[in-house]
């Protein structure tokens, strides 16, 4: 149990970039177009444009790096996530921007067992 006195909690920011590589795009990626996470939102920059199946290899990843994660894990270290179409040279970037503190009752209905 925590022995904090508040309900907040801290939550990465992050920002996702398409990254070119050597080889080809497949797709319809632009390099260097992004889009941020902040707490449950995706924050896209006005009229850009983000591929829906690179944002289906991205999705699951994004809530567990928001979190704080140990030092030695993989999900700390690893960044770059390749588009799921196997014959397009495309990349992701996760870059964590910023901290940005929440409040647990801001964000649920569900009690906090303060036991
Ligand atoms: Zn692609």
């Amino acid at each position: 149990m925590s022995d904090k006195k508040d309900d907040s909690f801290t939550l990465y920011d992050l920002q996702v970039e398409t990254i070119k590589t050597d080889r080809d795009l497949v797709c319809a990626h632009e390099e260097g177009v992004n889009f941020q996470v902040i707490g449950e939102n995706l924050v896209f920059p006005k009229d850009s444009k983000f591929s829906l199946y690179a944002l289906a290899a991205l999705l699951p990843l994004l809530p567990a790096k928001q979190r704080m994660t140990d030092e030695n894990d993989w999900m700390t270290t690893d960044d770059v996530i390749a588009c799921p179409d196997p014959n397009c040279g495309a990349q992701f970037r996760i870059t964590r921007i910023a901290k940005h503190e929440f409040n647990h009752s801001d964000c649920t209905i569900v009690p906090l067992d303060k036991n």
